[in-house]
């Protein structure tokens, strides 16, 4: 079944303590105000991971790790792969997020061998995407995002594509205070749903989360929440505050 998510995105933030602390307070606001009907999510950084994990009661809040290597094990310095992602406890990876695609040259072919091994690794992939602005101001966002599905998350199996979380993360609204209006984003995430039920069935479509990621705020989730395919958030800047977190995941 559809699932309601929200998903914290850390980016290069906070160090060790700064990060245990961020995590408990989440941890400690949404046991008692949060709907136990939403999956909350840490997007944190790998050397936080092992941390986050025990410090939060992992029965109610997940932990992603914000990327994953594209090769299994071997002579990868500075490489951190699923399998180590995996054994810190850590559920979940997001994979193609803009920065990295714009940042580190995380072209299709690097993210499908990411996205197997994620999947082989037991990680819930994140997978983002979404249109930069000069696409968005051609009106051409829904070419632009078909092509990145097909170029990566519909060559996975059946089985394997409905293990996944998706979301669509606007460039042009990532960071900038800039947010897709609630018609925008209600607009293309019908198209992203639209496009996977002709490409996988529409059971497979209805079931599948859809997050909106791009200047979500405590004062516009609630909007954004109400459409009917969005499926929450994931949420950069203001993951960082526990109490603003909190105020987005009460959005649903
Ligand atoms: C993100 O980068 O995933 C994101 C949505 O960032 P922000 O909420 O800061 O726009």
């Amino acid at each position: 079944m559809r699932k309601k998510i929200v998903a914290g995105n850390w980016k290069c933030n906070t160090n060790v303590s700064e990060g245990i602390e961020l995590a408990k307070a989440v941890d400690k606001l949404t046991a008692k105000e949060a709907a136990n009907d939403v999956v909350v999510i840490l997007g944190v950084p790998f050397t936080h991971l092992t941390k986050v994990v025990e410090s939060v009661d992992v029965n109610r809040i997940g932990v992603a790790a914000q990327n994953c290597a594209a090769e299994a094990k071997g002579a990868f310095t500075g490489e951190v792969s699923a399998e180590m992602v995996k054994s810190t406890g850590a559920d979940y990876v997001i994979l193609g997020h803009s920065e990295r695609r714009e940042y580190y040259g995380e072209t299709s072919e690097i993210l499908n061998k990411k996205l197997a091994l994620a999947l082989a690794n037991g990680l819930t992939p994140i997978y983002c995407c979404g249109e930069p602005l000069e696409v968005r101001e051609k009106e051409q966002q829904n070419v632009f995002v078909k092509n990145q599905l097909e170029e990566t998350i519909f060559k996975l199996s059946v089985e394997d594509f409905k293990k996944l979380i998706i979301a669509y993360e606007p460039i042009w609204a990532i960071g900038t205070g800039k947010t897709a209006t609630s018609d925008q984003a209600q607009e293309i995430h019908a198209f992203i749903r639209e496009t996977i039920a002709n490409k996988f069935g529409n059971e497979i479509a209805d079931d599948v989360s859809i997050l909106y990621g791009g200047s979500c705020k405590p004062g516009n989730a609630k909007e954004l929440f109400a459409n009917k395919d969005v499926d929450g958030g994931l949420i950069g800047g203001a993951s960082l505050k526990a109490d603003d977190f909190l105020g987005i995941i009460n959005g649903f």
